[in-house]
């Protein structure tokens, strides 16, 4: 069974699309990270994520434990390594939603992973949903413009980008794409 990746794009509605396949399709097994930020409200420890301490995650890494992390708007973030050899093992197909910097990473350390990249259905949408939320400050939305344009161009290093036109349809592209047979 193959692993598969699903990044892109901050703000492109990656988590989104992961807890509509953690509740509708339940023959997908979604990686639980580990992570040292705190927990927001109605996030369950062990659902969403594994909130740990700062001392824990670098435990983890140091027992070579993940499979890949990354430091993300200050905080660490990485994927549990067994549970991901397990679920394959088993041959159940495990998808994890990461960010760019780890997607990479599994593009280094697994070979056969299939890597979706999750786009915006235009820059307009990904502008309006970057700047939608009016608290912050023109300097910090532009920060986030430029990062975003950055990210956008690592689409081309990805098999397979969904564009995220709804998010029923890119749970039923992503999900036939991983039950796919292998070897297309
Ligand atoms: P949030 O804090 O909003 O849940 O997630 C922030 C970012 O971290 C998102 O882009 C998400 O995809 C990414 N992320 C979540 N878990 C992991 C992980 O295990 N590894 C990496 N590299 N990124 C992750």
């Amino acid at each position: 069974m193959r692993l598969t990746v699903l990044s892109g794009p901050s703000g492109v509605g990656k988590s989104t699309v992961a807890a509509s396949i953690r509740r509708a399709y339940s023959q997908i097994w979604l990686s639980v990270s580990v992570t040292t930020r705190a927990p927001r409200p109605r996030e369950a420890d062990g659902r969403e994520y594994h909130f740990v301490s700062d001392r824990e995650f670098d435990r983890m890494v140091a027992n070579g434990e993940l499979l890949e992390w990354a430091v993300f708007a200050g905080h660490k973030y990485g994927t549990p390594k067994r549970p991901v050899t397990e679920k394959l093992r088993e041959g159940i197909p495990a998808l994890l939603e990461i960010d760019l910097a780890g997607a990479r990473q599994v593009r280094q350390t697994v070979p056969g992973a299939l890597l979706v990249f999750l786009a915006p259905p235009s820059w307009e949408e990904l502008i309006r949903r970057l700047t939608s939320r009016r608290t912050e400050s023109p300097d910090v939305i532009g920060k986030r413009l430029e990062v975003a344009r950055i990210e956008l161009a690592a689409g081309s290093e990805f098999d397979v980008t969904l564009v995220n036109t709804s998010v029923e349809d890119v749970c039923q592209r992503l999900v036939t794409l991983m039950l796919a047979p292998a070897g297309r």
